[in-house]
């Protein structure tokens, strides 16, 4: 009599679980089409051939919305191999150069490249292969740690898994927990802090190790300690890979190679953080602020 109350209980169970992963799924799917909507494939579309990662902006006028004009007559290239922080305020134009890099849109002029490839002639799925980003606030799947991080290269060994760890200061917290690298995250599991995530999605980025880097900084403050270790997970994986920062405070900028001040979509300064605080202009004022205390 109880097994025959435990049954459909069971069968519930069954199902329950069927559609939590038929969420999971569609989270995953809208993932996609999220990517996918804005643009697509030209038909003569090449996969992109990726050298150094160079990266060219030449320019490149951008607009959401025709009647508002985002990004203006853009120039500027990160040699492959080096690092451009983009600072400036809010609203300036900074993620968006990141969302063309990606091509989750189209610039309506100039052009973006890649080792001297237009975005829009090579096929999606190469453009996305030569990139990694580290977003300001990563998603994380509803599954294991393991399963987060091998994401960004299925059939990862163990050994490559504890490296990038490593690298990504995350492999002694994982190594912590009672259930290591099998550690549920999200809702039914492990509730990670900002900067947990972060570590993860670096540690992802490790092992897809792509050409070129894009770091979308947290606008979110961090503690000092966690800060100095994601600056240095940061600084590894930027190491050998063309880099684009977009920052939205000031710490990760100082060793950049260039770091260009966006201002309503132009470029207002642009040079080293030693040369940008001699020229005394917006750079030097947006740095006052800052160590003030005052978020830029
Ligand atoms: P922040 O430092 O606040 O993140 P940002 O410099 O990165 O700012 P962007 O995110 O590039 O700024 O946005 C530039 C402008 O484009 C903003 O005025 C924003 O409102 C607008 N914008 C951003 N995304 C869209 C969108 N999907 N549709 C329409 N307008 C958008």
């Amino acid at each position: 009599y109880l097994l025959q109350l435990y049954q459909p209980l069971n069968i519930f169970g069954f199902v329950y679980r069927g559609i939590k992963e038929a969420l999971n799924e569609m989270e995953r799917m809208f993932e996609l089409l999220a990517v996918n909507r804005e643009v697509e494939d030209a038909p003569d579309a090449r996969p992109l051939t990726a050298k150094g990662g160079e990266i060219r902006f030449e320019g490149v006028d951008f607009a959401y919305d025709s009647r508002r004009p985002i990004l203006k007559g853009l120039d500027f290239t990160v040699p492959a191999g080096h690092t451009v922080a983009v600072v400036g305020p809010t609203g300036a134009g900074k993620s968006t150069l990141s969302r063309l890099l990606y091509r989750f849109y189209d610039v309506t002029g100039g052009a973006v490249l890649i080792d001297g490839q237009d975005v829009r002639a090579v096929t999606q799925d190469s453009l996305r292969a030569a990139i990694g980003i580290v977003p300001q606030d990563t998603v994380l799947f509803n599954d294991t740690i393991r399963y987060n991080i091998a994401y960004g290269r299925p059939g990862a060994t163990q050994a490559d898994l504890d490296r990038v760890a490593e690298a990504a200061q995350i492999g002694d917290f994982i190594n912590s927990l009672p259930d290591g690298w099998d550690t549920l995250v999200g809702e039914r599991g492990l509730k990670l802090s900002g900067g947990e995530k972060q570590r993860v999605a670096i540690a992802r980025t490790l092992l897809k190790n792509p050409p070129i880097l894009i770091l979308d900084e947290a606008t979110s403050a961090l503690d000092t300690h966690t800060e100095r270790e994601i600056q240095a997970a940061l600084g590894l994986a930027a190491r050998g890979r063309t880099t684009l920062v977009i920052a939205h405070r000031l710490s990760t900028v100082v060793d950049a190679d260039e770091i260009i001040v966006l201002e309503a979509g132009r470029i207002a300064e642009r040079g080293s953080h030693a040369a940008l605080l001699a020229q005394d202009g917006a750079y030097a004022a947006l740095w006052a602020k800052q160590q003030e205390g005052v978020a830029v």
